[in-house]
């Protein structure tokens, strides 16, 4: 057990129970997809988790470092950071100066999500793509066990989504932890090992998941929802 939450009800103030008596324990080496209709409570849900929001009954515990990629990561375009920066903002906690360690770990952590060679590039220069694998490895500098990510592919289309689907599932791989908001149930099917609907409750499912060869899949000039959906091409033409 690294996250348990016991009893858990919440409510912004002056609202109506957002969650209600939420119970679940989640382990690293599963990948966890919170799904559910939009206000059903999957970001409440992550930034409990977090400690961002303290439950109003009830408890979290958490023994783990854990990592958040926000659903919106607010870019100031007048004073782009590179990279490089921003990866290394990870390693910030209470500090003001980063020491030779983090920097370091920030270069291991952009080569991990495949940014290699793009250290000094302005965050705001880089693809859709790009800049979620820049806050995936922002996360990763924490040294996180764990990483919580909120509708990470919402902006992407499917080649880049199936990038990022491909990074989450090799880092669990690597045994960090994922838990992951999403509209799209289309994943499930290749993504998660545990699915919670979150509708102010959770229902919990167990999911065996397939295997994909990516690779394979995206190989095919032609890559849509269609493939990503059905984990194979299904078009008519050659
Ligand atoms: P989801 O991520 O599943 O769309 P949220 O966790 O964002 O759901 O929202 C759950 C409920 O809490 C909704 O009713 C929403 O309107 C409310 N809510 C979310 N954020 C806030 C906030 N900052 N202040 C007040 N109410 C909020
Ligand atoms: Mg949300």
């Amino acid at each position: 057990m690294q996250i348990r939450l016991n009893n858990v009800s919440f409510s912004y103030e002056n609202s109506s129970l957002a969650l209600e008596n939420v119970n679940f324990e989640y382990d690293k080496k599963d990948i966890l997809a919170l799904i559910g209709p939009n206000g059903g409570g999957k970001s409440t849900l992550l930034r409990l988790i977090l400690g961002l929001l303290k439950p109003s009954l009830g408890e979290v515990k958490t023994s783990a470092t854990l990592g958040y990629v926000p659903q919106f990561s607010p870019l100031n375009t007048s004073f782009a950071p590179t990279l490089f920066d921003v990866v290394l903002m990870g390693r910030l906690g209470k500090k003001i100066f980063y020491s030779k360690e983090d920097k370091q770990i920030a270069k291991e952590c952009i080569k991990d999500v495949g940014l290699e060679g793009l250290e000094n590039a302005k965050i705001t220069a880089l693809s859709g793509g790009q800049k979620q694998r820049a806050f995936i490895a922002r996360a990763l500098a924490c040294k996180a066990e764990i990483l919580l990510l909120d509708e990470p592919t919402a902006s992407l289309d499917p080649k880049n989504s199936a990038q990022i689907y491909e990074l989450l599932l090799d880092l669990n791989k690597q045994g960090i932890g994922v838990i992951l908001a999403s509209h799209d149930t289309a994943i499930l099917r290749f993504f998660a090992d545990k699915i919670a609907f979150v509708n102010k409750k959770i229902h919990m499912h167990e999911n065996k998941r397939v295997s994909v060869d990516f690779k394979e899949l995206q190989a095919s000039e032609h890559f849509c929802e269609v493939e990503l959906a059905s984990l194979a091409c299904c078009c008519s033409h050659e």
